[in-house]
């Protein structure tokens, strides 16, 4: 801000003018080497501060230096303490908390694609052993069918087995292992519904 043309001496007349949210109130006498000093009223708590002629004056004229002139009340939101402290402690914090979460977000991804894999692979497995039984069966099945003429024995299918419970289709082959060359005849209806084995069944 421009000074108005009034001096006291052959200093600028700083009283009126305001600094940011400090305003020069008044003269407080010369320092020591006899240059003016002035009061600086805080506007937020009222504190009050005395500087020197030579440092407030480019302060005033500034334009970037409105906010340079802090409160020397450290409980006050303008001082350097609260302002400088506060904001470090803030922007640290942030930065901290930002990192936290980046690590943690990217950790469970992590987690969570691993489990999807390894449930993946479970449940492949488990098809797979699956139509591996069911393959066993069906083949047992069609090839007394061949061998003993039995034109209407039909095996269940593959998403009837997949129906059953897994103690029926362990049971079912089990019974392929110990009586190879007798058909199991299975009927759907009568598995899907129990759930268990009954060795008389079959
Ligand atoms: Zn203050």
């Amino acid at each position: 801000m421009a000074l108005r043309n009034d001096f006291i001496g052959r200093y600028a007349n700083l009283e009126g003018y305001s600094v940011g949210e400090h305003l020069i109130e008044d003269l407080a006498g010369r320092n020591a080497a006899g240059a003016l000093r002035w009061k600086v009223v805080c506007r937020r708590c009222g504190n009050l501060q005395i500087m020197d002629h030579e440092r407030l004056a480019p302060l005033v004229e500034g334009r970037n230096t409105q906010k340079s002139l802090f409160c020397s009340n450290p409980a006050c939101a303008l001082s350097r303490q609260s302002n400088a402290s506060e904001t470090l402690t803030d922007f640290r914090r942030a930065e901290r908390l930002e990192a936290e979460q980046a690590a943690k977000a990217a950790e469970e991804k992590q987690r969570s694609v691993q489990a999807q894999a390894a449930q993946q692979h479970a449940a492949s497995q488990r098809e797979e052993a699956l139509r591996a039984g069911f393959r066993k069966y069906w083949h047992h099945e069609m090839k007394l069918a061949v061998r003993l003429g039995i034109a209407d024995l039909e095996p269940i299918t593959l998403n009837q087995w997949k129906e059953l419970g897994q103690n029926v289709r362990e049971e079912i082959l089990k019974r392929v292992e110990e009586q190879p060359q007798v058909p199991l005849r299975l009927e759907f209806k009568t598995y899907v519904s129990e759930r268990t084995y009954r060795p008389g069944r079959y």
